[in-house]
């Protein structure tokens, strides 16, 4: 396809808006367990549950009905709330301002969710615990430990950092949570960096996201098609998992000694398998990444896959499957990749792209792994996805270009697959 047909830099930013400059990432550090953790998580939770109960007082002030489902939120009430918590809790102010920022992020979550989800509730429920997080000015690395302001008055919490831990990155640091997860503490060190300007391409790539091939991917020549069947068998193995460990569990008398000892065990296995799909999706993702910038990509174009988990009804078996893909964590992983190297990312609307011809235009559903014409176009199905998310994005989706079948075909390589060299786990 000839550069001519590409939109300039200005083009895409009036239509999808401006790239972030900035970008995000977080290490997990594991830390010995000590008893103030909890303290101090049960702190951010007691704010939490403060936040709770303004806001209810804050509908009782203004006149507003009584009801969670009914509540409404002025554009005063942040500050209200804000002005009315007691800020007795012995956490850094920021801290205590950041549990009031997830606390209202939550309630602008449920007002997207409630539209697609009727059963969606909003953030209701008191907390025992709850992150707890520092940002910059309350952090100060020393040699060995990391020092964490409590508040004035307070004495800080040093945390002892491990040798290895890396020191020349802390000048990018931008926040640090305490988190405890399924019997393990771990600090989350978040650093944000600047977006490196570097000379990118003009090539774009159309990237289907489907459940078969985690990643499928056309640049207007090239196809390539990832596996995902390693993948899968480690979700078919989490199930597995699950499932009999949820037995045995629920024979016990709940919270007896040995409830518990299953209880710890079952999440030590899901937990391992959860790092296995993380590491396969990290692989694939980076491998991914890299053929994009050898072949000079500057947009990977992406199937807005908001909502897919109502679209998509393929009976409940398929469903499972379905639910359980990680199409968020792809997207995140491929938006986050990129932007380390300053390719943009955009996102589309990815409606009839699996069902059309590339080559005449008309619309039919795939019934196996090809995707066959009537025109005589035949081609791998995620390939086609891929594609036509390219061509939508250029906009010149669903057009005949009959005449050109010729050219093409002789253009387009077969599909390149990639597995993951990995033992497939027992299923
Ligand atoms: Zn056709």
């Amino acid at each position: 396809m000839a550069c001519g047909f590409l939109p300039t830099r200005k083009e895409i930013r009036d239509r999808y808006g401006n790239p972030m400059p900035k970008f995000h990432r977080t290490d997990i550090l594991k830390i010995e367990s000590r008893p103030i953790y909890a303290e101090i998580n049960a702190a951010s939770a007691s704010v939490w549950n403060e936040c709770l109960y303004q806001m209810s007082r804050y509908q009782w002030h203004r006149g507003y009905p009584h009801a969670w489902d009914f509540f409404h939120i002025g554009s005063d009430c942040e500050g209200w709330v804000d002005k009315h918590l007691s800020k007795s809790q012995p956490l850094h102010s920021q801290s205590i301002q950041a549990v009031r920022e997830r606390y209202f992020k939550s309630w602008e979550s449920y007002g997207v969710l409630k539209k697609r989800h009727p059963n969606a509730r909003p953030p209701r429920k008191q907390k025992t615990f709850l992150t707890t997080r520092w940002k910059k000015s309350a952090i100060r690395f020393e040699d060995t430990c990391v020092l964490l302001s409590m508040g004035r008055g307070r004495d800080k919490l040093c945390i002892p950092l491990p040798p290895h831990f890396n020191m020349s990155k802390t000048e990018h640091i931008a926040t640090i949570d305490l988190v405890y997860d399924h019997g393990q503490w771990e600090l989350h060190f978040s650093y944000r960096y600047e977006t490196k300007k570097n000379e990118i391409g003009d090539g774009v790539v159309g990237v289907d996201i489907g459940e078969i091939h985690p990643i499928a991917s056309h640049d207007g020549t090239d196809t390539r098609i990832f596996n995902g069947r390693y993948i899968r068998s480690l979700y078919r193995h989490r199930n597995k998992v699950l499932s009999a460990f949820s037995g045995a569990i629920s024979r016990c008398e709940h919270h007896s000694k040995r409830w518990w000892k299953l209880t710890r065990r079952k999440w030590k296995r899901i937990k391992t398998i959860d790092n296995q799909i993380k590491d396969a999706l990290h692989k694939h993702t980076t491998k991914f990444i890299e053929y994009c910038q050898t072949k000079g990509i500057g947009t990977i174009v992406l199937g807005d896959l908001t909502g897919i988990r109502d679209r998509i009804d393929y009976g409940k078996r398929s469903n499972q499957k379905l639910h359980q893909w990680a199409f968020g964590k792809i997207t995140s992983l491929i938006t986050y990749k990129a932007k380390v190297l300053g390719i943009q990312v955009v996102q589309i609307d990815e409606a009839y792209t699996s069902q059309t011809c590339p080559s005449c235009g008309n619309r039919k559903k795939p019934t196996n792994r090809n995707y066959t014409c009537l025109c005589g176009f035949k081609y791998h199905r995620d390939g086609v996805g891929a594609m036509n998310i390219r061509e939508k994005y250029l906009g010149h989706f669903g057009v005949p270009v009959v005449a050109d079948m010729d050219s093409r075909a002789m253009k387009m390589t077969p599909p390149l697959g990639f597995r993951l060299k990995v033992r497939v786990a027992s299923s």
